[in-house]
């Protein structure tokens, strides 16, 4: 049975921040990817095959925060973060604060194919990226002038954001974006998850956050689920939510739904904000989030592709 589940971030996304026209923009360019990653799967392409693409797709869109468009870190530039992992065999790859590279996720898979390592930063995974092929991109290229706007308004107030909370009276809510992940659930009940991000706009150069860290922000295996998480990804490291996911269900019985709601209740008992989309190995999906909002797509058991945004909406 094929599943699906994308997202587009979560934080303070409220219905009186969005004009109609920038909500239908969320709802279709999260509408189109889930019925690409649809008839992928339906036509027997692989789940890593199927987020990786919906990954790729979601970085390219300048709505999210993640390949081009990223929020950008203290020193006005793009460093993004990336994983993905296939629950066959829980091979995965991953990348932290990488710069001028279009798909980081793509370096993620590449990563995961070559299959020496698991997790390369910084410069090293550049210069991997450029090894594998991929093209190095002029830094300008990845950023677009809200996200400088962004980063004045930070630096003003001293913070660092995560996307979808900035809320200063410099910065036009319609620009707020977030971390973009999908996951998966073959024709074959094979399981994966992907996620990308660009992180949390004025933070320190360096800074690596949840979305890379298998466990933490991204995770599958064909034995439990797979799952994407987004919000202050600090507190998701602390709480290793992706693994706690799995691990109340391998552990303690948990269903999907019980688990993902343990695990996010630990994140906001700390302070953190944030949600995830998951799918377990029967095809139960959960797309949880203790943020007012999460861009989100989904396709369950019906077949039918279904998006949502606001705290209200059902899934
Ligand atoms: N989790 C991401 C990070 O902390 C941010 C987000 O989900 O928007 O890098």
């Amino acid at each position: 049975m094929i599943r699906f589940a994308l997202h587009g971030g979560a934080g303070v996304i409220e219905r009186a921040a969005l004009s109609a026209q920038r909500e239908e923009d969320y709802r279709q360019t999260l509408g189109e990817i889930a019925r690409d990653a649809l008839g992928r799967l339906q036509a027997g392409e692989s789940a890593v095959a199927v987020v990786e693409q919906a990954v790729v797709a979601l970085e390219e869109s300048p709505l999210f925060n993640a390949g081009y468009g990223s929020v950008l870190n203290a020193d006005g530039l793009v460093e993004m973060d990336a994983a993905i992992m296939d629950g066959r065999d829980r091979r995965c790859g991953a990348v932290a604060a990488l710069g001028r590279i279009a798909h980081p996720v793509s370096v993620a898979r590449a990563i995961m194919d070559d299959g020496r390592h698991v997790l390369l930063a910084g410069r090293g995974a550049q210069r991997f990226a450029v090894e594998q092929g991929f093209a190095l991109l002029r830094e300008e290229q990845l950023v677009i002038s809200a996200r400088q706007q962004q980063l004045i308004a930070a630096k003003a107030e001293n913070k660092v954001s995560l996307d979808h909370d900035q809320q200063f009276d410099t910065f036009d809510p319609e620009d707020r974006t977030g971390t973009v992940g999908a996951v998966a659930r073959d024709a074959q009940g094979n399981l994966a998850a992907a996620t990308s991000t660009g992180g949390m706009t004025n933070k320190h150069p360096g800074r690596v956050g949840d979305s890379p860290l298998i466990g933490s922000g991204t995770w599958a295996d064909n034995d439990h689920l797979c799952l994407s998480a987004t919000g202050h990804g600090e507190y998701f490291i602390r709480a290793q939510v992706a693994h706690d996911v799995a691990a109340r269900m391998a552990y303690a019985g948990n269903n999907l739904l019980d688990a993902c709601a343990a695990t996010l209740a630990q994140v906001a008992s700390m302070g953190g904000n944030g949600g995830l989309i998951a799918i377990d190995r029967d095809g139960h999906l959960a797309l949880p989030f203790n943020s007012a909002g999460m861009y989100r797509g989904w396709v369950g058991a019906d077949g039918q592709v279904r998006v949502a945004i606001y705290g209200d909406e059902a899934g």
